[in-house]
């Protein structure tokens, strides 16, 4: 066969987003970025600043953060080796002196991390290595054509193996992970750049990529986007909760996001908060047996999560269990009452919801999460709550925090559902021009209308008008401007508005200026 014909019959692989992940094409980009700025605008006016920390941290930031038993970090997170790449995948018998040549270089260079640890390790496989080179050495003459039996390839594979097994013994690098949430990230760059000596508190916020992998649905994504912000500082003072929260609803109004519900709970301390769940479970394994195998199985693992079941059947029986405001410490029910009449204060409504609890461990006390409508039941937009003890738990100075995280893409499809989205991202001028002296002028008219802020399509080869004003309606452009041999000698330029069909002519000053009133309009 011709190298041609096998070229025919390969299909060449057609690729796709991976699952979970997705293009955000126009127009609905447009939206985003509306979004986005608005963000940018409302935060701003609550002395908020923007970090943006990097996308993979060390994973065990994560894991001493979110918490070891999540089901974040137990098995959503996409982790690997951050480990140099010159070394191979994994050691085997074909790479096995490349990968010894390599890991030296690497150590030197600092490539590899120069523990104690991985000195000894590769001082171990160093010696394996020597004695396996040392034994093929000795491998008689032809070796490698005959079967591998006898004594010579015993020992040749015994020693092979040994060395590759203590290759794997070398610490490549280090465990990172893509970030599946942003607080941990912002907490850990408060500590590294001393923010604690700033003036007090310090406002942060960030935007970009999480990574997840979970069940992909709708409004559920491998890669999704959050919006959030961090009050981070020695005060725990109620009026702050109050504040973050009164900033995320005045963000939502801006945007005009319907069916806006706020939820609230405290969810206690370290004081209160252990004898609630020992009293819940208690009260949990009295109904185990009405439970389904979820809930059954949290009694054990995280009692608390048994109030988020939205299992039908479980309905009754989670309504007569014990409720935390019931059991919070003097001090945490003095915060809660406090966070409340402050949110009265600034006429933010809110529902308490005692079976609020939040799935990432470093929660404590206030905990809100934001609902809007044309979700279906991927319905919270936002989640967040206070963590005072998260940057001490990550080796910074005692400091208290609140924060919150806005679901980007839940957002965006609820104001898509409810019609507050662009449909189609329209020009305002569409430049049909025909002849070499017309289009030197189309050229100068676009140039000075996208000066004066207009978006303006200047077709690249000439087209006759009546396929140019076709295009300019497909492209929904408001206008279309007429540039003809005429227009051009005359001086005098046509403007069609392309709703009603009407046309003007205009002298090249007049129009901008005409343009210029309409949109003021
Ligand atoms: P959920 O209960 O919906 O899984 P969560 O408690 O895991 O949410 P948080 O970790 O508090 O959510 O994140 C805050 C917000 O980020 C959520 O309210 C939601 O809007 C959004 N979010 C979380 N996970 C995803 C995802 N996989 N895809 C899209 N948005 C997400
Ligand atoms: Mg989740």
């Amino acid at each position: 066969m011709s190298e041609g014909a096998s070229k025919k019959e390969e299909k060449p692989r057609k690729f796709q987003a991976i699952r979970g992940t997705r293009d955000l094409l126009p127009p609905d980009t447009a939206l985003w970025n509306r979004v986005e700025q608005t963000a940018h605008e409302v935060f701003g006016t609550f002395g908020f600043g923007e970090i943006r920390p990097p996308i993979f941290e060390p994973t065990e930031l994560f894991a001493r953060s979110i918490g070891q038993d999540t089901d974040v970090v137990s098995k959503e997170m996409y982790t690997f080796t951050d480990g140099p790449s010159n070394l191979p995948e994994q050691p085997d018998e074909f790479n096995i002196g490349q990968f010894f040549e390599a890991v030296g270089e690497d150590l030197e260079k600092g490539e590899i991390p120069k523990t104690a640890a991985n000195e000894r390790a590769i001082q171990r496989m160093k010696a394996a290595f020597a004695e396996f080179a040392e034994e093929s050495r000795r491998l008689p003459l032809g070796f490698f054509q005959e079967q591998h039996e006898g004594d010579f390839a015993k020992a040749y594979n015994e020693k092979m193996y040994r060395a590759i097994y203590l290759a794997n013994k070398i610490s490549r690098g280090e465990v990172v992970s893509l970030r599946p949430e942003a607080t941990a990230s912002v907490c850990r760059a408060y500590i590294e750049h001393g923010m604690n000596s700033l003036p007090q508190p310090v406002k942060l916020y960030y935007m970009g990529p999480m990574f997840r992998r979970e069940r992909p649905q709708k409004g559920r994504y491998r890669q999704f986007y959050q919006i959030g912000a961090e009050v981070l500082g020695g005060s725990d003072a109620p009026a702050i909760d109050a504040e973050v929260i009164e900033m995320v609803m005045t963000f939502f109004d801006r945007l005009g996001l319907q069916g806006v519900q706020l939820d609230i709970n405290s969810i206690g301390d370290r004081n209160c908060r252990p004898k609630y769940v020992e009293l819940l479970r208690a009260e949990l394994l009295k109904v185990k047996d009405r439970l389904g195998p979820d809930s059954q199985r949290r009694i054990e693992t995280n009692p608390l999560r048994v109030l988020d079941s939205k299992l039908e059947s479980e309905q009754g029986i989670i309504a007569k269990l014990p409720r935390i405001a019931d059991h919070l410490c003097e001090e945490c029910a003095a915060h809660y009452a406090a966070v409340k009449h402050q949110l009265e204060m600034r006429g933010v409504i809110y529902r308490e919801n005692w079976r609020l609890v939040r799935g990432l461990d470093y929660y404590m006390r206030t905990t809100f999460e934001i609902t809007a409508q044309g979700l279906g039941s991927q319905n919270a937009v936002c989640g967040g709550g206070r963590y005072d003890g998260l940057v001490e738990l990550l080796g910074g100075p005692p400091t208290k925090g609140i924060g919150f995280a806005i679901g980007e893409d839940r957002l965006i499809l609820s104001l898509q559902e409810s019609g507050k989205a662009p449909t189609q991202q329209g020009r305002d001028v569409y430049i049909a021009w025909m002849g070499e002296r017309a289009h030197a002028t189309a050229i100068r008219a676009a140039k000075d209308l996208r000066k004066a802020g207009f978006s303006v399509e200047l077709p690249p080869v000439e087209q006759k008008f009546g396929k140019a004003l076709g295009q300019a309606d497909k492209l929904g452009a408001k206008y279309a401007l007429i540039l003809g041999d005429n227009e051009v000698s005359e001086g005098l330029w046509t403007l069609k508005t392309l709703a009603d069909g009407s046309q003007a002519k205009f002298t090249e000053l007049d129009l901008l200026e005409h343009l210029r009133k309409q949109e003021t309009l």
